[in-house]
């Protein structure tokens, strides 16, 4: 067996990703350590994953007591992790009942079943069509993928799921001419982050729920990204004043251990009854402890208003990069921290020469920067990484 950890990965593990040549180690709050000991400010938060950084001392706390005590039983039993967790999210948000899952596209893959077994159930066949946006992405399970509006992401796997239709975000017109009597719903991003941070106009949302009350369609928000206090509040709708009928969670639920949950309201759940829908390991005693913990840590350690504040003033230093650099970076967006960064040229050289320099930043799109932080990030750090970003671009 190989000793270099990075061959032998690229020897044995198949090559779905392109990897960054760094062996991660270890991690606490906001920072990373390769296995040569180098330290790193981490702007990716395993992808908008880690949001109360790394193994935070009551997640850990509360991972630890509950392996002690029980890991798993099967969801044929009740269990008081599993029940306290659901009651933390339905306490907080539009939501009646909760499923849990083990990812966000089996998040997803459960709201699209739920929406159309919502209306199988009442009689109404026909109402299956579900309305997606381009550019989104909805996850890699082949529902989830048939959801998902990028064909370079589809490529290779027809013939996907039948029944979704396309629109370009943001455009409440092309959505008023396709929607029709059999559609069952309409699933969006509130903020798109895989398309590479594109915030909607403030209209938008609230223009999609009034035209899905008009017409008894469902509205299902994808919050997989965006929840969770990413954006500066805990849940992205709460911006735009509106609630869903559905909605999906995954990412930061668990800090970095795997959980999603489908919400929803008590109307739309009735959809499902006892074995419509299932999971092995959804809502496992182990792992919700530690999502119950995330949670609370979340909220008693202000996270979300630490995106709120902190995201902006990031914003803004970024912006002064863009007035500095405008031959090179076209534009700054998004809300909280869930930001992009688009630049004239490939953004994979930036993001090297920033992890070169102790800086983790992801890319997205191949032109964009994203900058998606432990929400418990510090004004220094993101001081530091400015300073940095300045030195570089002023080379390139
Ligand atoms: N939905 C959104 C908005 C996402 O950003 C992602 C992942 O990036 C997913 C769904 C899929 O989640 P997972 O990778 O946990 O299946």
């Amino acid at each position: 067996m190989k000793e270099d950890i990075k061959e032998l990965a690229e020897d044995v593990i198949m090559s779905t990703y392109s990897r960054i040549p760094i062996a991660i180690e270890k991690g606490f709050g906001c920072r990373l350590w390769d296995i040569s000991g180098k330290e790193y400010i981490d702007f990716v938060a395993g992808i908008a994953v880690c949001n109360m950084g790394h193994c935070h001392p009551k997640v850990v706390d509360a991972l630890i007591k509950q392996a002690q005590k029980l890991f798993h039983v099967s969801n044929l039993y009740y269990t008081k992790p599993q029940a306290k967790l659901a009651a933390w999210l339905t306490e907080r948000s539009f939501a009646d009942r909760v499923f849990f899952c083990n990812s966000g596209a089996e998040a997803n893959e459960a709201a699209i079943k739920l929406a159309r077994r919502f209306f199988r159930e009442r009689g109404e066949k026909k109402r299956f069509r579900i309305i997606s946006a381009l550019m989104s992405f909805h996850g890699r399970t082949m529902a989830t993928l048939s959801a998902t509006g990028q064909d370079k992401i589809k490529h290779g796997f027809d013939p996907l799921l039948e029944g979704f239709d396309f629109v370009p975000f943001n455009d409440i017109r092309a959505i008023e001419k396709i929607l029709g009597p059999d559609h069952c719903a309409v699933l969006l991003e509130p903020v798109q982050g895989e398309g590479g941070v594109v915030c909607p106009d403030p209209s938008y949302l609230k223009a999609v729920r009034e035209l899905c009350d008009k017409t008894g369609t469902l509205l299902i928000l994808d919050e997989i990204q965006t929840g969770l206090g990413r954006t500066g509040k805990l849940f992205a709708h709460e911006h735009f004043s509106i609630k869903p009928d559905i909605m999906t969670l995954a990412k930061a639920l668990g800090n970095g251990l795997p959980i999603g949950a489908t919400l929803a309201t008590e109307k739309v759940a009735r959809g499902f009854g006892p074995g419509a829908h299932a999971s092995t390991f959804g809502g496992t005693p182990i792992i919700t402890a530690a999502s119950l913990a995330t949670l609370r840590a979340l909220e008693e350690e202000g996270a979300a208003e630490n995106a709120a504040n902190l995201g902006n003033y990031f914003k803004d230093r970024l912006i002064l990069l863009k007035e500095r650099y405008n031959h090179l970076i076209k534009d700054v967006r998004g809300m909280g921290f869930l930001i992009g960064m688009e630049l004239d040229a490939p953004a994979g050289p930036i993001s090297s020469a920033c992890m070169e320099r102790g800086f983790l930043v992801n890319t997205v799109q191949d032109k964009i920067l994203r900058f998606i932080p432990p929400l418990i990030i510090k004004k220094k750090d993101i001081d530091a990484l400015t300073e940095c970003l300045d030195e570089i671009f002023k080379v390139f």
